[in-house]
């Protein structure tokens, strides 16, 4: 049976394109699989607007954006990369023109607000979307923000989903793909979506934290410290944030390859959402001691759960 068509708009606002790249990498599924119809339940899908990745440019790769507010392209998934700045702030200037057609910009909130009341589901794709990053970072100059905050937390598109958000600077690729296909999937009605937390993060790929997904956890139960970069040990006192950041991407990147402390690099708190500002900076500041406090009654109490638990096992 033929699947509905489902098509996909991608923004960019105030961004680097790292998280494009980022979705390139994804292994499991790969774009191509997912874009091929490859996967079951996922055929029917179309990359419409991209700004990075389409073949037309100029009026004809505006003209899909223009069409698509007019509604030629429903059922779409509005996919957000980058924040939103505040126009009003720039007056009589602009900040984020994301094309022109037919000699008129079109404007990220603009189309974004266009969008927004006619897409079945909104995705954030990294933490710029999500919750302003490094664009909204002190001082905040342009007033930027994520699409959570943009759009309001009890927004909820076609389907009657919120938005998702998916944060990293940039998110592991799986975690984007895998994020993407669940929304399709839930827009077809096929499966629920995953369960979101507060921060309307997927709680399967965010619910613990870089510490407790991290692969040289041992060196830190062990009080074994790396003092600079290139030595053997747990990245804390080299300013790794993995105690107060949420993300499965420490162990690995993609294809079960990578991730930042198998590559040397301590924990920056890039999918946290106050990153780049405090805690998650400096970056190569040691985070909070409450964080390590915290940590060492947690590991107490797990501690001594399984000592007892031992315990018991040997009596019987
Ligand atoms: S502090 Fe950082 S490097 Fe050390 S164990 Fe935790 S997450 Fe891993
Ligand atoms: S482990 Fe830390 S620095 Fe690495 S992607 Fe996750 S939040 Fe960002």
């Amino acid at each position: 049976m033929a699947l509905e068509e489902i098509n996909l708009i991608w923004l960019e606002g105030q961004d680097c394109a790292g998280c494009a790249i980022s979705v390139k990498q994804a292994s499991n599924p790969t774009l191509i699989d997912v874009v091929t119809g490859a996967i079951p339940g996922l055929g029917g899908l179309k990359l419409v607007f991209h700004p990075t990745f389409m073949f037309e440019w100029g009026d004809d790769a505006a003209k899909v954006l223009v069409d698509a507010m007019e509604g030629k392209y429903d059922p779409f998934v509005l996919i957000v990369e980058g924040a939103i700045p505040d126009e009003a702030r720039a007056k009589p200037g602009v900040y984020c023109v994301i094309g022109e057609y037919e000699h008129n910009v079109l404007m990220l909130d603009e189309v974004i607000d266009r969008l927004s009341e006619k897409c079945a589901a909104a995705v954030a794709v990294g933490t710029c979307a999500a919750y302003g990053g490094i664009p909204s970072g002190k001082p905040n100059p342009t007033g930027s923000k994520g699409l959570l905050d943009y759009l309001g937390k009890g927004w909820k598109g076609g389907l009657g989903l919120p938005v998702i958000c998916i944060p990293g600077c940039p998110p592991r690729p799986d975690n984007i793909v895998q994020v993407l296909g669940h929304a399709v999937l839930a827009a077809r009605g096929v499966a629920p979506l995953p369960e979101l937390d507060k921060l309307h993060r997927p709680v399967y790929m965010y619910g613990n934290t870089v510490h407790e997904n991290c692969s040289i956890c041992g060196f830190y139960t062990g009080g074994v410290a790396a003092h600079g970069f290139g030595e053997k040990g747990c990245l804390g006192l080299v300013g790794c944030k993995g105690l107060i950041t949420n993300c499965n991407a420490p162990s690995m990147w993609m294809d079960g390859h990578g991730g930042c402390m198998q590559t040397g690099s301590p924990c920056i708190g890039c999918a946290d959402p106050n990153f780049p500002d405090q805690p998650t900076s400096p970056f190569f500041a040691d985070a909070p001691p409450i964080a390590y406090l915290t940590n060492f009654l947690h590991g107490l109490g797990g501690h001594m759960k399984f000592a007892l638990a031992a315990a018991k096992r040997r009596k019987i």
